[in-house]
């Protein structure tokens, strides 16, 4: 049977502190097979009802394929039967609304890479940006989970905002007052996901069109208010690196069909599409990005003190 599901990683208390589920993480990080392995720690960051629950399904279905037995099993056809629901990656249960937080998949792939010894672990960053009295959790939650992302997805609808480059800019402000004075930054990769991309006419789905699309976005003009021109140009200081990915539409059965059960038959074959190129690019292999602190990787062990340090400071 299959026992896997999301652990409650971060959550906030009604006082307002963030409270580290300290023992139940323990259990799954501190076994003897993981917590000396290296940390890969992507996790998938936004607002709710933006999709991102339904691509860390996939994300789930391609680390299943490729990472069993600290084997590596590289796959054309990872996506799988088409005709099969995407079952066994409930991240939430029924339609109540979530609560701020950050849960982890209790699953870890681990991998062989030589002699180097990685353990693969997944967040979902959970948020909502509508209520002024959550700004300031909001921000902490986000912010915690870069810090501790190797690759930071950041899921958005539609478009870039200027509302989006601002809260960015925010949680790497928090990020900063978090790490010691003088370590280099900790932000490591951030990818823009765009859901839904409406103008592939000008800028193509994937990374190729992202890519440029992101330049625009980023791109300081003598026009913009001065406030607007820095935030660009501290972005684009704060991470290792910045990209971005256009995706299709999914089509109709997904957005609105309640019946729709996750198989890939209903899904558009665009979006199919941008599926096979992205997931791979984040997560095969030779495309895997250890988390690094300083310049130096983490263990898994190392992985929780931090959280314990940055909870504790985000909390004074
Ligand atoms: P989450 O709250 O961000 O995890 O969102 P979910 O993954 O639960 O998705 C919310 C709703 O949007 C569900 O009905 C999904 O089937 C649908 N959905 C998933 N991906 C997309 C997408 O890329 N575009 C659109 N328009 N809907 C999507």
């Amino acid at each position: 049977m299959d026992n896997s599901g999301p652990l409650q990683l971060i959550r906030i208390e009604s006082d307002h502190t963030f409270k580290f589920q300290k023992s139940t993480i323990s259990k799954v990080l501190l076994q003897n097979d993981i917590k000396d392995r290296n940390i890969v720690a992507i996790s998938v960051a936004g607002a709710f009802r933006k999709g991102k629950s339904f691509l860390l399904g996939f994300l789930l279905r391609y680390l299943r394929k490729t990472y069993q037995h600290r084997q590596v099993n590289v796959s054309e056809d990872w996506l799988g039967d088409f005709n099969e629901p995407l079952k066994g990656f409930v991240w939430k249960g029924g339609s109540k609304r979530e609560t701020t937080g950050i849960n982890m998949w209790s699953e870890v792939f681990l991998y062989d890479k030589g002699s180097e010894k990685i353990a693969i672990i997944l967040l979902d960053t959970q948020g909502v940006f509508d209520n002024q009295t959550t700004v300031k959790e909001n921000v902490g939650i986000f912010s915690l989970s870069t810090l501790l992302s190797s690759v930071q997805i950041y899921n958005i609808m539609h478009q870039i905002q200027e509302d989006d480059l601002q809260n960015l800019h925010l949680f790497t402000q928090y990020g900063r007052l978090a790490s010691s004075e003088g370590e280099v930054s900790p932000l490591q990769d951030l990818v823009f996901l765009i859901r839904d991309w409406r103008f592939p006419y000008e800028y193509d789905f994937g990374f190729y069109g992202g890519d440029s699309f992101l330049k625009s976005c980023l791109e300081v003009r003598k026009e913009q208010a001065s406030e607007l021109q820095d935030i660009r140009k501290e972005l684009s200081t704060c991470f290792d690196g910045m990209k971005c990915f256009l995706m299709a539409n999914p089509g109709e059965k997904v957005s609105s069909d309640k019946h729709f059960d996750g198989r890939l038959n209903d899904i558009a074959p665009a979006f199919v599409d941008n599926l096979k190129d992205l997931v791979p690019k984040l997560l095969a292999p030779e495309n895997l990005v250890v988390k690094r602190i300083g310049g130096t990787t983490i263990t898994a062990a190392e992985f929780l003190t931090y959280l314990e340090n940055y909870v504790t400071t985000f909390n004074k």
